[in-house]
């Protein structure tokens, strides 16, 4: 029998289809990134059992636990805020680091993964809304800001994420995720050596299908597969 995160995954996968569908793109384009953050790990064990691949954890110490625990090989991706004494801990660990938000924190990720001689994939997290209490590169800075990471000899940035202010309505949000695309192409037209933009990290539970037909290759999406958090 189907367990109910099974039947979740499906379902968004069905979604993630017809959202591609609405816009001419193809569905091997998006990825869908389960948001495990405060879940336990017999749920993420589940998921995987479903099929899922790629999970995201927003908890330094969290995702270190769960990782140690789950010993089959997974892709696990770093989401949440990151402060860079605890960068030492992530080392070697990730698939992609999503929120590199200033300088000091990717000289941090690149000095530890220069210990292990391999480059950390990261993406720079822009702050679309301004708003104060999220993380990320204000929009004006983000050019500027990836050309300096880029100089660093174990991070290879390989595109952008946001955290858009918060609508009921997706269509809401719609230009936030347009304007982080539109930036994204600005950077490759700029041409930043060893940059690469072909990743956008954009949309979640409530908005996925918008930030899709606006561009998006990775989907965090968390409530809509494992049922809401504490
Ligand atoms: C928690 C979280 C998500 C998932 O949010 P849901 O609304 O549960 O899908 C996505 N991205 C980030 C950065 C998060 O912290």
């Amino acid at each position: 029998m189907a367990t109910e995160i099974a039947a979740n995954l499906d379902r968004i996968h069905r979604q993630i289809e017809q959202a591609c569908q609405r816009c001419g793109r193809s569905p091997d384009s998006v990825s869908l990134i389960a948001v495990s953050k405060k879940k336990s790990s017999a749920l993420i064990q589940e998921a995987a059992d479903a099929g899922q691949q790629a999970f995201g954890e927003s908890y330094v110490q969290e995702f270190v636990d769960k990782q140690a625990h789950i010993l089959r090989p997974l892709d696990w991706h770093f989401i949440g805020a990151l402060q860079s004494n605890k960068v030492k801990y992530l080392r070697g660990k990730t698939a992609l680091i999503h929120s590199v938000d200033r300088l000091s924190l990717a000289e941090e990720i690149s000095h530890q993964w220069q210990k292990i001689q391999q480059q950390a994939r990261i993406l720079v997290q822009v702050n679309v809304g301004g708003e104060d209490s999220k993380a990320g590169s204000a929009p004006e800075q983000a050019v500027e800001l990836v050309r300096q990471i880029a100089r660093l000899p174990h991070v290879r940035i390989e595109g952008l994420m946001t955290l858009p202010p918060y609508a009921d309505d997706p269509e809401q949000v719609r230009p936030w995720f347009r304007q982080l695309a539109q930036l994204a192409r600005n950077i490759e037209t700029v041409g930043i050596a060893g940059v690469s933009m072909s990743t956008l990290s954009m949309g979640m539970s409530h908005d996925f299908e918008v930030a899709i037909e606006e561009g998006a290759t990775l989907v965090r999406v968390g409530t809509a597969i494992f049922g809401a958090r504490e």
